[in-house]
C-alpha cells in the first residue's frame, strides 16, 4: 500500500508564463522533467524557442507561444490554442517585472507598466485558464508567482510591493471561489533569486550587502531553489493545499 501521491506530471498539460528566462524558464524545465507537456509563454519568441529546444532535446514536450500577458485578446487566444492542443491541468504565472525607484519621484508610466504586467497580466492569465477549467467541469492547479514583497515592504519598492500584495489577495480570493470546482490556487513567494531581472540590482554592492544581511543564511537564492515548491503545488500531493502563499524566502519574513 502506498500513501504518498505522485509528484509526476506525465502527460499533463501545463502553461507557464514568463517562461523565456529566469524563474519561469526553470519552472518549465522542471515540470517537463516531471513529465509535463509544457506550453511556454513570454513576449520574446527567440527566448521561448531556445527553452522549447532545450526541453525537446531532453526528450520532453514543449511548444512556444509568444504572447503579452497584459493583452486580454492575446491571453484568450493563447489559452484557446493551448486547450486545443490538450486540456490544461495547471498554469504557473511567472511573467512579471520590476522597476525599483523612490516613491516620491516614481514615474507614473512605470507604475502603470509594473501594475499591468504583475497584476493585470496575472489576473488575465488566471481568468482565462480558470474559465477553461470551469468550462469542462473543473479540476486543476493554478500557481501564481508572488514575492516576499507581497508580505513586507522594502525601500524603493512601493509599487512592486503593491503588485505582489495584490497577487496574494487575488490568489486567496480565486482559491475560495474555485475550490468547489476542484481548482486550487496558490502562490509561491520567493526571496531575491539570481535571474536576469535581479542581476543589475545585485550587482550594486551596497544593495547586495543589505539583501544578504536580511537573509538569515546570508545568501540569495538560485532558480533551482524555487522550482520544488512549484512542482509540489502542481502535483497531486497538494490537493488540500489551497489559498496558500508558500514563502521560499530563506526566512526573510521569519524575523
Ligand atoms: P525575468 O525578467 O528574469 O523573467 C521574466 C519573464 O517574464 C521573461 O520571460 C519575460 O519575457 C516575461 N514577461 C515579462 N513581461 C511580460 C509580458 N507582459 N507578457 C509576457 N511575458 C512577460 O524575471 P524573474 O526574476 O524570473 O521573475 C519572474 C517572476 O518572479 C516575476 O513575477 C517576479 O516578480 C517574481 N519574483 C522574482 C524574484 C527574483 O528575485 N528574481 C523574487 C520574487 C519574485
Amino acid at each position: 500500500m502506498t500513501v504518498l501521491p505522485s509528484e509526476r506530471l506525465d502527460g499533463r498539460h501545463v502553461l507557464v508564463t514568463g517562461a523565456g528566462r529566469g524563474i519561469g524558464r526553470a519552472v518549465a524545465l522542471a515540470l517537463a522533467e516531471l513529465g509535463a507537456d509544457v506550453t511556454l509563454v513570454a513576449r520574446s519568441a527567440g527566448e521561448l524557442d531556445a527553452v522549447a529546444a532545450e526541453i525537446t532535446a531532453a526528450e520532453g514536450k514543449a511548444r512556444a507561444h509568444p504572447a503579452d500577458v497584459t493583452d486580454e485578446a492575446a491571453v484568450r487566444r493563447l489559452v484557446d490554442d493551448a486547450e486545443r492542443h490538450a486540456p490544461l491541468w495547471a498554469c504557473v504565472t511567472a511573467a512579471g517585472t520590476n522597476t525599483p525607484g523612490p516613491a516620491a519621484e516614481y514615474d507614473i508610466a512605470d507604475f502603470d507598466r509594473v501594475m499591468a504586467v504583475n497584476v493585470r497580466g496575472t489576473f488575465l492569465s488566471c481568468q482565462a485558464v480558470g474559465r477553461a477549467m470551469l468550462g469542462r467541469g473543473g479540476g486543476g492547479r493554478i500557481i501564481t508567482i508572488s514575492s516576499q514583497m507581497g508580505s513586507v515592504g522594502y525601500p524603493g519598492r512601493a509599487v512592486y510591493c503593491a503588485t505582489k500584495h495584490a497577487v496574494d489577495g487575488l490568489t486567496r480570493a480565486l482559491a475560495v471561489e474555485w475550490a468547489p470546482h476542484g481548482i486550487t490556487v496558490n502562490a509561491v513567494a520567493p526571496t531575491f533569486i539570481r535571474t536576469p531581472l535581479t542581476a543589475p540590482m545585485l550587482a550594486e554592492p551596497a544593495f547586495a550587502a543589505d539583501v544578504e544581511r536580511r537573509l538569515p543564511a546570508g545568501e540569495v537564492g538560485e532558480v533551482e531553489d524555487v522550482v520544488g515548491a512549484i512542482a509540489f503545488l502542481a502535483s497531486d500531493r497538494s490537493r488540500l493545499v489551497n489559498g496558500h502563499i508558500l514563502a521560499v524566502d530563506g526566512g526573510w519574513t521569519a524575523w
